[in-house]
C-alpha cells in the first residue's frame, strides 16, 4: 500500500495499485502548480485512491479544458491532477506527496521544450521529448509475439475481460479460442514499454484468404497515444504475409473508440458474421488488403 499525504497532514490518501509510468514534467502549468522545476507524476487508477482523511479539504483547479489539478485548499499542496473528460478513471498522482518509497522511479522527462530558462537538466539518461506528444513515446513501446499463455499476455487479457464485463453481459463477450494457438492458428502481439506490458491484439487465421483481429487492447493511462495504431498496422502486415487478403473484427457498439480508430484505418462497416451473427452488441467490420 502506497500511503501520501500533504504538507498539513490534513488530507492523507492510501493507493492499493502500483504506480503507472513515471514522468518529470517539465510544462509552465506543472511548474507553476509546484512552484518548482518540473513536477514528477504518474497515474494510478482512480478506485486504487482512498481518502484516508481530508477529502474535504480538497479543491479543483481547471488548469486548461477538460483537466482539474485537485490540492489542499489549507496548504496549497498539489495531490493530483484528473483528465476527467477524456479519462476520469486515472488519476496523475503527484509523487512529492508520498509518505515512503513508492519503489517505481522516473522513466522519462516531457515537455522539457517548455522548461524554466534555469533549469539545468540532469544527466541521467533518460529519454526526454520535447512535448508531452504521445507519439514521442512511440520509440519505446516494443512489440513482439507471445504465446498468449504468458504472463504479460494473460494480465493483458484479463484486464480486457474486466472492462468489457463493466458494459456487456458474459456472452457478448467473445474471447479467444483455445486451440488456436497451438494449431498455428493465431498470433498474439504484446507491447511493453520497458518490461510492463501495455498493450495487446491479436491475428487469428479464418481461412486462407481471411483473417480476423482479436483482443485489441491498450492499459488506460496510455490510450490515445497511438499503440493501438501500430499493433492494429503491425497485424495487418502479418496477415499480408500470411497472403490474406481481408481482415475481419468484430467490436462492441458501446466501443467507440474502438470503432472510431477501426474507420480510420480504413476499415468499413458489414453485417454480422460467423459467431457473432446473433450477437446484440456485436459490430463488424472488413478491410480488404
Ligand atoms: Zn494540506
Ligand atoms: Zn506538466
Amino acid at each position: 500500500m502506497i500511503t501520501g499525504s500533504c504538507l498539513c497532514r490534513g488530507i492523507r490518501f492510501e493507493v492499493s495499485a502500483e504506480l503507472g509510468m513515471v514522468g518529470q514534467c517539465h510544462c509552465e502549468d506543472c511548474r507553476k502548480a509546484n512552484g518548482s522545476a518540473f513536477a514528477v507524476n504518474a497515474p494510478v487508477p482512480r478506485e486504487s485512491f482512498r481518502f484516508v482523511c481530508g477529502e474535504e479539504l480538497l479543491v479543483r483547479y481547471l488548469s486548461s479544458p477538460g483537466k482539474e489539478r485537485c490540492f489542499c485548499s489549507r496548504c496549497g499542496s498539489p495531490v493530483f491532477s484528473v483528465f476527467f473528460e477524456r479519462d476520469p478513471g486515472t488519476l496523475r498522482l503527484r509523487l512529492g506527496t508520498l509518505d515512503a518509497d513508492p519503489g517505481a522511479r522516473p522513466v522519462v522527462h516531457g515537455w522539457v521544450s517548455d522548461r524554466a530558462s534555469w533549469e539545468r537538466l540532469p544527466d541521467d539518461g533518460l529519454p526526454r521529448f520535447a512535448t508531452g506528444d504521445p507519439k514521442s513515446l512511440m520509440p519505446r513501446v516494443k512489440l513482439r509475439a507471445e504465446d498468449p499463455g504468458s504472463q504479460g499476455a494473460q494480465s493483458l487479457i484479463a484486464e480486457l475481460d474486466a472492462e468489457l464485463s463493466k458494459v456487456y453481459p458474459p456472452d457478448a463477450m467473445f474471447g479467444l479460442h483455445g486451440d488456436d494457438h497451438e494449431e498455428g492458428r493465431m498470433v498474439f502481439l504484446v507491447a511493453r514499454v520497458r518490461d510492463r506490458p501495455v498493450a495487446c491484439g491479436a491475428l487469428r487465421t479464418l481461412d486462407a484468404k481471411m483473417g480476423e483481429v482479436k483482443r485489441m487492447y491498450v492499459v488506460p493511462d496510455l490510450r490515445g497515444e497511438g499503440i493501438s495504431r501500430r499493433i492494429l498496422s503491425a497485424i495487418e502486415t502479418i496477415a499480408i504475409g500470411k497472403r490474406h487478403e481481408v481482415l475481419r473484427l468484430e467490436t462492441g457498439s458501446r466501443q467507440q473508440a474502438a470503432q472510431s480508430l477501426y474507420r480510420s484505418a480504413g476499415y468499413q462497416e458489414i453485417p454480422r458474421y460467423g459467431e457473432y451473427v446473433n450477437g446484440a452488441f456485436s459490430v463488424c467490420f472488413e478491410k480488404k488488403l
